[in-house]
């Protein structure tokens, strides 16, 4: 599905030097963060002045994208977060698509005065902005930043901070261009690396990064907290509050583990579910061709994302969460 506005409108508001802010989802990840940092980096060309707003921390593997601590953490600087926001005369939202995705900068966000741009490949894009570049057969919001920027004859404003932000997104959504690709992304690949980005340092950067508690995770998480339902071609892996107590596990060390339960033969459908220390019951799920846990989210766990990747949350505890994905997945595969 797509949703794409006519650029001359925009073209026209960002010809001329701007105050303005990019904010993306909470808990960003690659592609927010490398669709901001690169949206930011080519802005910058226009001598607008460009802030970044991440609802909350970005993990510290993407620490060495260039700018990235020049960013506005709204959990440590809510007020500063907030005025940008009100004081913007063009707010890109990027990589989400509803303002619930920004927790409690949603109303702040609804209620500026700034034009407002959503570029983003999630489903079902809230009616909240003025421009929209929405795409859900992209990969990534990295490579609908590409198109934008593309789109503009603007290409040229692209230095190499900018092609490895994008690169990251790229990377980082389509698990290293094995899921969510299209012939494009391949395209944008090329032409980024043709600029000199060093694809192999991003990776080694990206991925060869973890520490031994990680890895101890990671085996506790799949030696203990594996359940597979092979009846529904379905697997779960749980973690409760004492885990995260035990092995003191923060956001970042468990991203990407929901993706194991795939790489055993025949498995379709895929569950992490966690009591995070705080009592709240999250979930991430991935799917496998088209089965749709997006609308699996969205019916039972009040939540989305994509066909095959999406999230929740629950308001029941840890086993009922289980019981009920068990309970309501039959209903979901095709
Ligand atoms: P993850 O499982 O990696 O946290 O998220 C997978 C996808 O689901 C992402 O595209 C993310 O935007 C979406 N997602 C995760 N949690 C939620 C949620 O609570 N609500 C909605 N609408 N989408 C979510
Ligand atoms: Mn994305």
């Amino acid at each position: 599905m797509e949703t794409v506005n006519d650029i001359e409108e925009i073209r026209s508001k960002i010809s001329t030097p701007k105050e303005i802010v990019i904010i993306t989802h909470r808990n960003p990840d690659g592609d927010a963060i490398g669709s901001s940092l690169a949206l930011q980096g080519f802005l910058n060309k226009y001598g607008h002045r460009v802030k970044v707003v991440f609802p909350s921390e970005y993990p510290v593997i993407f620490e060495f994208l260039a700018h990235i601590n020049e960013a506005i953490i709204y959990d440590q600087d809510r007020e500063r977060a907030k005025q940008e926001i009100t004081n913007a005369e063009i707010i890109f939202c990027l990589d989400f698509n509803g303002l619930d995705r920004i927790d409690t900068l949603g109303p702040t966000v609804d209620e500026a005065k700034g034009y407002k741009a959503l570029i983003d490949h999630h489903l079902d894009p809230e009616p909240f902005a003025d421009y929209y570049l929405s795409d859900t057969s992209a990969s990534s919001t990295c490579e609908l930043v590409y198109r934008f920027i593309s789109e503009l004859g603007e290409k040229r404003k692209m230095d190499l901070d900018v092609a490895t932000a994008l690169f990251t997104g790229l990377i980082t959504d389509t698990g290293s261009f094995t899921y969510a690709t299209n012939p494009n992304v391949f395209r944008v690949a090329a032409d980024l690396k043709e600029m000199g980005v060093d694809d192999y340092t991003l990776h080694d950067n990206i991925f060869n990064c973890w520490s031994e508690r990680q890895l101890n995770i990671l085996g506790h998480a799949l030696r203990n907290r594996l359940k597979t339902y092979p009846e529904l071609s379905a697997g779960v892996i749980y973690l409760d509050k004492k885990d995260y107590l035990k092995y003191r596990i923060a956001r970042g060390d468990t991203e990407g583990l929901v993706n194991y339960i795939l790489m055993i033969k025949g498995m379709k459908v895929a569950a992490f579910i966690r009591e995070m220390p705080s009592g709240e019951i999250k979930l991430s799920l991935r799917s496998k061709g088209d089965i749709s846990v997006q609308e699996l989210a969205r019916t039972h766990f009040s939540g989305g994302g994509h066909k095959n990747a999406s999230g929740g949350s629950s308001k029941v505890s840890l086993e009922e969460t289980i019981d009920r994905f068990v309970t309501v997945l039959p209903d979901f595969l095709k």
